[in-house]
């Protein structure tokens, strides 16, 4: 068994199987390929090739192979505290924006000179001596886009539930996004100042989707709050801390530094300006970095309150000038000792993405899951559901979770009425599902995202038939043992 990235060079191959470059090149030819010395092959070629002289390729991911790059787990015991990364989500008008904005005027403002705070794409408070970081863009979809990026960059989730109106679709959207990245759910109930609300109702309600509040039997931390008269927020980010305390998050100061870029724009005096959240390690001035792959060296920072600072820690967002070309949200940082590699490490990941544009699905596809599970690539499919009816989702999600076998576990991660959404679609690429819609649609700019994204979106009139497709899909599987 021999590891590479996909699209080696020719001669890159000839190294890896200790053959000369010629005998690929007439390997190829054989197969009715011509190729050069330099020219870029792609995961077929490469197995057949290597096939040719007994090898088995297992292939890696790009990024893995950045060997100088990559940072050293680190030491149980160089491990400090860090402070918790919160996203806020919820239902549009359930008062996502009024609870950041009230937090960082109450917090960040109270004992700060002037209190003015600039836009770096997270904010820090302290809360009776403890930090916590509230990402600034609230709602599941910037979440998620991250996430379908390869970032992870939230502890913690508050889900905000106005206590005047219940729990909306987007109140579950952002559930079952928070469930699939794995992040645990703090509850807020706001607008708990309005008259003749009922937070009872609420709770109930969240039960339904398995978000249950501890005095309902569950674990979820909950609060009833107001972001108008910010009645009951410091007991909210009390609750934030006591959920962040179990997940015992910890990071290494002490070392090179990581982290994920939260936005990136033009800026006319000063340049490419990114917003960045430093995950581990302490990040400085002059340090040289690679984002994505796009190179950089600190020329400044500023952190949350505008302030010049010359090194940013673990959970500090700051503002960082130094970018040579604009990286995108979701973009991982990665400080470098070394100039030249990081360089180096850029151009390679450019060219890799530039060739990747043209390679095949990555995403899960339904024609394509019984070659990745007889692979054992995957052992579960995961599905997002989209109807117009809340009937018709019960009935497709109960008969094709009744498709899951030992091989295979069938998952329905995430379902709802109404048309197929951009959110749908970015839920779909961050956690490798298909989409099925019954009765319904993808909206015009999900269908342009899926394609870019190449998401697997099938559309039924006939449950029998959604259940059918599914079913053949993951039986292809077993074809090749009988
Ligand atoms: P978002 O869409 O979730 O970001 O919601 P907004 O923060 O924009 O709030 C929507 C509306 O609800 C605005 O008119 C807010 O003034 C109002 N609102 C937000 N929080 C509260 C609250 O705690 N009490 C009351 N009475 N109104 C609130």
């Amino acid at each position: 068994v021999v590891e590479t990235t996909e699209f080696i060079t020719a001669n890159e191959l000839a190294d890896l199987l200790g053959v000369g470059v010629n005998d690929i090149i007439s390997v190829c030819m054989s197969i009715g390929l011509m190729i050069t010395i330099n020219q870029r092959l792609d995961a077929g070629t490469i197995e057949l090739v290597a096939e040719e002289y007994g090898k088995e390729v297992k292939f890696i991911e790009a990024e893995e192979m950045d060997e100088d790059l990559t940072i050293p787990e680190d030491d149980e015991e160089d491990l400090k505290p860090r402070a918790p990364i919160i996203t806020v989500m919820g239902h549009v008008d359930h008062g996502k924006t009024s609870l950041l904005d009230y937090i960082r005027e109450e917090k960040v403002a109270a004992g700060e000179a002037g209190g003015i705070t600039q836009h770096v794409g997270a904010y820090q408070v302290v809360h009776n001596d403890n930090e916590i970081t509230f990402l600034d863009t609230p709602g599941h979809e910037a979440f998620t886009a991250m996430r379908s990026r390869g970032a992870q960059a939230t502890d913690i989730v508050i889900l905000v539930v106005a206590a005047d109106d219940s729990v909306m679709p987007q109140t579950i959207e952002a559930i079952n996004h928070a469930k699939a990245a794995g992040v645990p759910i703090v509850v807020a109930i706001n607008k708990i100042d309005k008259e003749g609300v009922n937070p009872d109702k609420i709770k109930t309600q969240l039960s339904e989707h398995d978000v249950i509040v501890e005095e309902y039997g569950g674990k979820v931390q909950y609060a009833e709050v107001s972001a108008h008269t910010g009645q009951g927020i410091e007991d909210l980010l009390e609750k934030v801390l006591i959920e962040a305390e179990l997940l015992e998050l910890k990071a290494n100061p002490d070392r090179r530094a990581d982290g994920v870029v939260l936005e990136a724009r033009l800026d006319k005096g000063k340049g490419i300006v990114s917003n960045i959240l430093v995950q581990g390690g302490t990040l400085r001035v002059g340090d040289p970095f690679v984002a994505g792959p796009c190179f950089g060296r600190v020329r400044a920072m500023e952190n949350d309150r505008g302030k010049r600072v010359k090194e940013a820690g673990p959970s500090t967002p700051v503002q960082l000038m130094g970018f040579d070309e604009m990286p995108q949200a979701g973009d991982k940082l990665i400080a470098a000792e070394d100039e030249k590699l990081a360089k180096e490490v850029a151009n390679e990941r450019m060219q890799i993405r530039r060739e990747q544009a043209m390679r095949t699905t990555k995403h899960m596809t339904l024609d394509d899951i019984s070659r990745r599970l007889a692979l054992g690539e995957v052992s579960e499919l995961n599905i997002i559901i989209k109807a117009d009816v809340d009937g018709s989702i019960e009935a497709l999600s109960g008969s094709l979770q009744k498709l899951s076998t030992d091989e295979v576990a069938v998952n329905i991660i995430h379902t709802g009425a109404g048309a197929i959404s951009e959110s749908d679609v970015l839920l779909a690429s961050a956690s490798d599902a298909i989409i099925i819609g019954f009765q319904v649609r993808p909206t015009t700019s999900a269908r342009k995202l899926a394609e870019n994204e190449e998401i697997d979106i099938r559309l039924f009139s006939v449950i029998y038939d959604a259940v059918d497709e599914v079913r053949d899909a993951l039986e292809g599987l077993l074809s090749p043992e009988i």
